[in-house]
Formats: structure tokens, C-alpha cells, sequence
């Protein structure tokens, strides 16, 4: 398939993309049972992903959104710029931060140092794809839905060049 000029092939369909959610969904709401969750999740690339999430979880859950940037084209630029922050305190609140992918994990790591300001009682980490070979943090990454190659995606979410984040299946630049 061809987006803006380039080639992307097929890696993640949208039927395995539905059946992880799902597990992910249900192992969230089993390990937050008894307690209000909040979720952080960050714009854009997550909306997607977020929307499906939150209707899998059996647990009462309120949702915020921030807005972060750090990459340009098709890698990271090694700074994340906040874009739109969180209005209400965190304090005492169960976090759950939740991204389509974590690449370096820089974007992350400056949310979590944001929100432990704030005192929350527990912040732990979902996302959707992660590039294990170019992680950098020491954070762990509590909920992950597929380990992929450090290779550039689009799809369900994930954009290139602004476009692309309505594919249902997940595609890999060739
Ligand atoms: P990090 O801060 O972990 O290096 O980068 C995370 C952010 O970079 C993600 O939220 C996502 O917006 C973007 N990103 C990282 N890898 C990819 C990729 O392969 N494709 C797309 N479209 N965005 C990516
Ligand atoms: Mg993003």
C-alpha cells in the first residue's frame, strides 16, 4: 500500500488488533478491581487505541487527554514539547498512562515526571506497540499489546506525514 509516496505492508490485522485489546482489557480490569481508575492518554496517535480500550475495562474509569509531541517524519527528535496539559489534580489517583507506541519512551518518561508531581497513588504504563530495541528508560511498560522491529508504522491511530490513522490494521514502512 502506498501513503504519502511510500510503501507500507500489513503487520498487525485488525482482527488481532481487536483480540489483544481485549486481553489487555481484561487483565487491566482484574488488577485495578476495587479501585477508580484514571486514565492519561496521549494525543494524537492514542485516540484510537484509547476508544477501543476503555470500552473493554469493567472498572469505573475516567479518561483526561494531553498532548505531546517529539517526533518529526519518521523518527524521534529527542525533546517532547508539551502541546495541552491536565487541568485536574492527580493527587491520589490510580494513572494509567496509555499510548499507541512507545519508541524511545521519552514522550512517557516526561509525563511520568509531570504527574509524580502531582502525588498520585499509583502511575503504571500501557501501550499499544513498543520498539523494544530503542527503548531508552527504566520505567517498566505494565500493558503492551505487540513488540514490533524499530521500523516506522501507520495505521489504527498512528499517522504519517498527518495521514493514515483511520487504517484499520496496523502497516510497516517497507
Ligand atoms: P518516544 O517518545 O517513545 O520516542 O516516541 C513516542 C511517540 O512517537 C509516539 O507517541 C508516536 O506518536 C511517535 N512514534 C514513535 N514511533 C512511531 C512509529 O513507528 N510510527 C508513528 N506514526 N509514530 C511513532
Ligand atoms: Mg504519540
Amino acid at each position: 500500500m502506498i501513503i504519502s509516496g511510500k510503501e507500507f505492508k500489513p503487520i498487525i490485522t485488525e482482527d488481532q488488533i481487536k483480540d489483544r485489546i481485549e486481553d489487555l482489557g481484561k487483565t487491566i480490569s482484574l488488577d485495578y478491581k476495587g479501585f477508580d481508575l484514571t486514565i492519561v492518554a496521549i494525543l494524537n496517535g492514542s485516540f484510537i487505541f484509547a476508544a477501543d480500550l476503555i470500552r473493554t475495562l469493567s472498572v469505573s474509569c475516567s479518561i483526561t487527554f494531553v498532548k505531546f509531541k517529539s517526533y518529526e517524519g519518521i523518527s524521534s527528535t529527542g525533546k517532547v514539547n508539551e502541546i495541552l496539559g491536565i487541568d485536574d489534580s492527580l493527587e491520589g489517583k490510580n494513572i494509567l498512562i496509555l499510548d499507541d507506541i512507545i519508541d524511545t519512551g521519552l514522550t512517557i518518561n516526561s509525563l511520568i515526571e509531570k504527574i509524580s508531581q502531582d502525588n498520585p497513588a499509583s502511575i503504571r504504563v500501557a501501550a499499544l506497540c513498543f520498539k523494544p530495541e530503542v527503548f531508552k528508560m527504566n520505567y517498566p511498560v505494565d500493558y503492551l499489546g505487540f513488540p514490533i522491529e524499530n521500523k516506522f508504522i501507520v495505521g489504527y491511530g498512528l499517522d504519517f506525514d498527518g495521514v493514515g490513522r483511520g487504517l484499520k490494521s496496523i502497516y510497516q514502512l517497507v
